[in-house]
Formats: structure tokens, C-alpha cells, sequence
């Protein structure tokens, strides 16, 4: 009979998070694929757990989840960690789980620590409607259409950032929904540090004019306001769109910068646009 894969959440800086559940599951396993098997064996003998380990990483995770996939075909139990948080959430895993559930094995994911969730539920911001988006990415050009996509979103918008990254991040994501948007940067969750920066997408570029970013860092950004909240009707977004084309803005641009004036959709806005 098959074995089973188990998602095992470990504490992203406060190791008194680490569950009896979790702990058990480690113990329990016969083997744990790990993302990086130093980083793990420190959390092990914390623990007093001592288990064989594989390495499970963005960069062997084909050779590495085939050879895992048949272990478990095989019989045997894997626990899969992450550096520190939930496995599979901006971390190693995704693959796993997929491949996984192709080969019809069953995976269980274990609750714990996450720094998404940890963040909102402190943000202070609304989190009956969320998205996650986990990294911007470093390419220009990707990271300038995943912002564009999200203009206009009005569920709160939640991201991972690096500290050495921050400053242009902030700089970009002001660019993209406006000074005056509340942002909660969370900063070293669960540890000695940890704190709450609760301010504007401008008042966050100031701050870090004085201060050098330090730490983890999750950034919860508040949603745009409904259009009827703002008051504009796609007649008014359109007017604008015309305004800003007769003045030299090609249409694509036009439709970017008043789908955020007016927190109108940007590919409604577009559609209407192409229509005149
Ligand atoms: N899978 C993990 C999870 O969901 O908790 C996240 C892994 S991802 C590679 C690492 C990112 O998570 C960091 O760059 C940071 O944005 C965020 N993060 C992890 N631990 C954190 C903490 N203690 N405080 C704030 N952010 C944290």
C-alpha cells in the first residue's frame, strides 16, 4: 500500500510555535524531504528527532520529486518542511503536492505557521477578502504586469518582500496604487523584533528614507475603493481616458492611469476605450 505525504508548517522565528501534531508527524515519518537539510537538522535536534533526510529544492525538485513519488508508491511516509513556515506557500512544495496528487497519493497538510496569515490577522486592514501575491518579480517586465493586474484590486493585497528589496518595492507599488493607500509592513513576526508598521504606501517610502529595512517582511496592502465608493461611472472613466489621449498619452497608458484615478477596472475601462 502506498504511504502518504504530510505537509509539515515549522515556526517562522519563534520556536515555541512548533505543534505537538507537527512534532509528532516528523517523528512519525519515515523519511523528511527538506528545502535545505542544514537548516532543517537544526529544527530536528531541537526537537530531539532524528530521521534520514532528502533535499527537496526549487532546483532538483523534478529529479528529487520523482524519486521522493516513489518512495511513498513504495510504502513509505514523507514529511515535507520548509525553511520555516507553511510548505508549498512561496516555498518548495507546489510540485510535490501536485505530483502527488497525480499519482493519487494522499497528502495532508498539517495547520501552523504561515507569515501570510500571521500578517493579516495583525494588519489592522480588511481581511474578509484577501489576495496573495506572494514575490514581485525581479524582471522588469513581469513585475510592472503583475502590478498592472492589480489595479483596481479591491481585496487586500498581501506580499513578501526582502529587506534589501524593500525600499524599490514601496517606490513601485506606490507608483502603481497611489500615495495615500494604507499599508501594514510586518516585520519579524513572532520574534523579539517584531513589529507592525501601520501607514500610507508615501508615508512607508519616507520612513525608509531615514531607516534601513532589517528583517522579514510581509506587506499588507489595502484594496482600492469600490468605483461607486469614489463616486465615478465608467461615462466619467471614459471622459478621462479621452481627456488623457488628447493630451498625448497613448491609450494603453491613459486607461493604466485613470483605471487608478478612479479605481475603475483597468480591462473594463480598456474594453469601453476600444469600443469609442
Ligand atoms: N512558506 C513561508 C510561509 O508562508 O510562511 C514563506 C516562505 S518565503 C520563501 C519567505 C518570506 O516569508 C520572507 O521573505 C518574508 O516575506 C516572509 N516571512 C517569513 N517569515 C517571516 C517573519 N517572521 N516575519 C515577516 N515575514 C516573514
Amino acid at each position: 500500500m502506498a504511504g502518504m505525504l504530510y505537509l509539515v508548517p515549522t515556526p517562522i522565528g519563534n520556536l515555541g510555535d512548533i505543534s505537538q501534531r507537527c512534532r509528532q508527524t516528523l517523528e512519525e515519518a519515515d523519511f523528511i524531504a527538506a528545502e535545505d537539510t542544514r537548516v532543517s537538522l537544526k529544527l530536528l535536534n531541537h526537537l530531539n528527532i532524528k530521521k534520514p533526510l532528502v533535499s527537496y529544492y526549487e532546483h532538483n525538485r523534478e529529479a528529487s520529486g520523482q524519486k521522493i513519488l516513489e518512495r511513498i508508491l513504495a510504502g513509505e511516509t514523507c514529511a515535507l518542511v520548509s525553511d520555516a513556515g507553511s510548505p508549498a506557500i512561496s516555498d518548495p512544495g507546489e510540485d510535490l503536492v501536485a505530483l502527488c496528487a497525480k499519482n493519487g497519493i494522499t497528502v495532508s497538510a498539517i495547520p501552523g505557521p504561515c507569515a501570510v496569515i500571521t500578517a493579516l490577522s495583525i494588519s489592522g486592514l480588511p481581511t474578509g477578502r484577501f489576495t496573495f501575491e506572494g514575490f514581485l518579480s525581479t524582471n522588469k517586465k513581469s513585475r510592472q504586469e503583475h502590478l498592472d493586474a492589480l489595479i483596481g484590486e479591491q481585496r487586500t493585497m498581501i506580499f513578501y518582500e526582502a529587506p534589501h528589496k524593500l525600499t524599490n518595492t514601496l517606490q513601485d507599488l506606490t507608483s502603481a496604487f497611489g500615495a495615500q493607500r494604507r499599508i501594514s509592513l510586518c516585520r519579524e513576526l513572532t520574534k523579539l523584533h517584531e513589529e507592525v508598521i501601520r501607514t500610507t504606501l508615501q508615508g512607508a517610502v519616507d520612513y525608509y528614507k531615514e531607516q534601513s529595512p532589517r528583517g522579514e517582511y510581509v506587506l499588507v496592502v489595502e484594496g482600492a475603493q469600490a468605483p461607486e465608493e469614489q463616486g465615478f461611472t465608467m461615462e466619467d472613466g471614459l471622459l478621462m481616458v479621452q481627456k488623457k489621449i488628447a493630451e498625448g498619452l497613448s491609450r494603453k497608458d491613459a486607461v493604466k492611469q485613470t483605471a487608478k484615478e478612479t479605481g475603475l477596472s483597468k480591462n473594463e475601462l480598456y474594453d469601453a476605450a476600444m469600443k469609442l
